[in-house]
C-alpha cells in the first residue's frame, strides 16, 4: 500500500454472508478503504479454526468483491488471500459478530479464527464481537468502533501487534481499554435431557457464562461498558512451562531416566 492508495480491507466472518454484523461492518469500512468480503455462505459459529481439506470449495460471487464460501472462516480467509482476491489486503477485519468472543472462548471462535488465518498468513488482523446477541442489536456503534481500531492498525502498525480482538458493549461504549483475555469459571454441568423416544442427549453451553474477576480483562471492561480491545499472538508456546520441562530433554547416548513400569 502506497502513501497515497487506499487500503484494500478484506471482511469476513462466522455468522454468514447474510448476517446484519457484516452489512453494517463492510459498510463502515468504506470509508476507510477498499472492501472485499469473502464469507461464509452460512452461519458458521463456533467452529473454530477449521479448515476444509477434504471436499472442493465452491466460491459464489453475489456482486462487485462479494463472494460466499462454502467453507469455514478460515477457508474464507485462506482462500481470499491466497487466491480469490486480485490484490493483497492491507488487513482482515472479521466480524461484526452477534455476541461476545471473550476470554477462553476465543479458542472457539470462528470470529476470531478468521483474524487469525489474516496474521497466520502475513496480514494484520482485526476480530470484532458485538455482547449483545439479540436479533435486533444495533451494530453501528461496533462498526464505528472497528473502523477505529482497523485506522489506528493500519496508521500505527504497532510493532508485534497483529491481531487485535474487540468486543464492543451494549450501548454507547463509554470508551476504549486495553486488556488481556479473562477466564471462564465452568461452574455449569453440560445439560442432559431425555428427547422425545427416551434417549439421553447433551447440551452444552447452556448456562449463563461466568468469569474470574479481573479488573484488567476483557470481560471487565465490556461488564463497566468499555470497548474491550486485547492483543493477541498465535505462539501457543508456554515459556515458563519450557523452563520446567528442560529436565526431560535427552540425546542418543543418555536415555531418560526410566520408568517404573511395575509395582
Ligand atoms: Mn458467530
Amino acid at each position: 500500500m502506497t502513501a497515497s492508495a487506499r487500503p484494500n480491507i478484506l471482511v469476513s466472518n462466522d455468522d454468514g454472508i447474510h448476517a446484519p454484523g457484516l452489512t453494517a461492518l463492510a459498510a463502515a469500512l468504506e470509508k476507510l478503504g477498499e472492501v472485499y468480503v469473502v464469507a461464509p455462505d452460512r452461519e458458521r459459529s463456533a467452529v473454530g479454526h477449521a479448515l476444509t481439506l477434504h471436499r472442493p470449495l465452491r466460491v459464489d460471487p453475489l456482486g462487485p468483491r462479494r463472494f460466499a464460501v462454502n467453507g469455514t472462516p478460515t477457508d474464507c480467509v485462506n482462500l481470499a488471500i491466497l487466491g480469490i482476491l486480485p490484490v493483497r489486503p492491507d488487513v482482515v477485519v472479521s466480524g461484526i459478530n452477534n455476541g461476545s468472543n471473550l476470554g477462553d472462548d476465543v479458542t472457539y471462535s470462528g470470529t476470531v479464527s478468521a483474524a487469525m488465518e489474516g496474521s497466520l498468513l502475513g496480514v494484520p488482523a482485526v476480530a470484532v464481537s458485538l455482547v449483545d446477541a439479540s436479533a435486533t442489536a444495533d451494530y453501528r456503534p461496533a462498526a464505528r468502533t472497528a473502523v477505529e481500531v482497523t485506522r489506528l492498525l493500519l496508521r500505527d502498525r504497532p510493532s508485534g501487534v497483529t491481531l487485535v480482538n474487540v468486543n464492543v458493549p451494549r450501548g454507547a461504549p463509554r470508551g476504549i481499554r486495553m486488556t488481556r483475555l479473562g477466564r471462564r469459571v465452568y461452574s455449569e454441568k453440560v445439560t442432559e435431557e431425555r428427547d422425545p423416544r427416551g434417549k439421553v442427549y447433551y447440551w452444552i453451553g447452556a448456562g449463563p457464562p461466568a468469569w474470574e474477576a479481573g479488573e484488567d480483562t476483557d470481560f471487565a471492561a465490556v461488564h463497566a461498558g468499555y470497548v474491550s480491545v486485547t492483543p493477541l499472538h498465535l505462539d501457543l508456546t508456554s515459556y515458563d512451562g519450557l523452563r520446567v520441562l528442560k529436565p526431560w530433554e535427552s540425546d542418543g547416548a543418555r536415555r531418560p531416566a526410566r520408568r517404573r513400569t511395575r509395582g
